[in-house]
């Protein structure tokens, strides 16, 4: 049984229904040291993803895509495993292009306070792809957007958590910048049934595929239907825009719809309604 306090990102108590089961092996490790284990399938996930976590140690968050992806890939390598890799939107950068497609190259600061998380993933595609092309390993490369749902954590820092808590506590809303930002924001189970899927697909398909919901909204819209839904009492507080935040996030979902033939089911006040209630119950 692992330690808990070395979880860096997500809580034990998240998988404690699974602990018990003895098909479940829960082994905890860190990606960037090589372990070869059997295996004959792989998600790879390692990431802290919020940027205050991945902030925290930059040098740990580039060296857990570059040097963790490389010790995945050489894993699956060894076993015949395919991999599925869940790159992200950050990879597009500051867009000059919504939605994004998946064939859009990016705008990305490749020496900002985000570059290690973003260059980071970017780099863990080129490894994914290149194995791919040296090795012919099966890969899936997955570009996930915008994320939020029960099991985050409160400090988690991302702005669906912090704008619920934050009216569920009436303290002030803190959005950054002047709001106009925008993001589309997909709840957590659609976006499981999508990686699961997408893991179904045949050999021959390696994506980038996008997954995430492509319904936009601003920042400060969503402050505001945040407030509405939990009869909060907080109000807005405008802060400074942290740096190379993107103005937009919207992904084209063409290739998911034709290749899984997938789209979120739930729709934003839905989603949020089961986060604010999940966050109710635990603050
Ligand atoms: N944001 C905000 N207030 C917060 C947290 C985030 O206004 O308390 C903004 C942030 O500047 C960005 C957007 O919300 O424009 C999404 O931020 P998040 O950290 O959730 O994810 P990102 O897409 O930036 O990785």
């Amino acid at each position: 049984m692992a330690n808990m306090e070395l979880l860096c990102n997500g809580k034990i108590e998240n998988i404690k229904d699974n602990l018990n089961n003895p098909k479940f092996r829960f082994l905890e490790h860190d990606v960037t040291i090589f372990k070869n284990i059997k295996c004959n399938y792989i998600f790879h996930l390692a990431c802290p993803a919020s940027p205050v976590h991945y902030q925290k140690d930059p040098v740990k968050t580039i060296s857990t895509n570059v040097a963790g992806t490389l010790n995945i890939l050489e894993l699956a390598k060894s076993n015949k495993s395919p991999v599925l890799f869940t790159s992200t939107s950050e990879v597009y950068g500051d867009p000059e292009m919504s939605p994004q497609k998946e064939d859009y190259w990016g705008r990305v600061n490749p020496i900002g306070i985000r570059s290690c998380y973003d260059e980071g993933k970017r780099c863990a595609e080129t490894l994914c792809f290149d194995f791919h092309r040296q090795y012919n390993l099966e890969i899936k490369v997955v570009r996930i957007f915008n994320t939020y749902g029960t099991k985050m954590s409160i400090n988690d820092g991302r702005v669906v958590s912090n704008f619920i808590i934050q009216a569920l506590r009436n303290l002030p809303i803190t959005v950054y910048g002047n709001g106009k930002h925008t993001r589309s924001l997909c709840y957590v189970s659609d976006l499981i049934g999508g990686l699961i899927r997408i893991s179904k697909l045949n050999k021959n398909f390696t994506g980038p595929i996008n997954l995430g919901q492509n319904q936009e909204i601003t920042m400060l819209e969503l402050a505001r239907k945040i407030i509405n839904l939990t009869k909060s009492k907080s109000k807005i507080e405008f802060h400074k825009l942290p740096e190379n935040d993107p103005k937009q996030r919207n992904p084209d979902l063409q290739i998911a719809i034709n290749s899984i033939n997938w789209k979120p089911e739930i729709n934003l006040d839905d989603g949020l309604k089961k986060t604010i209630k999940y966050f109710k119950e635990l603050i």
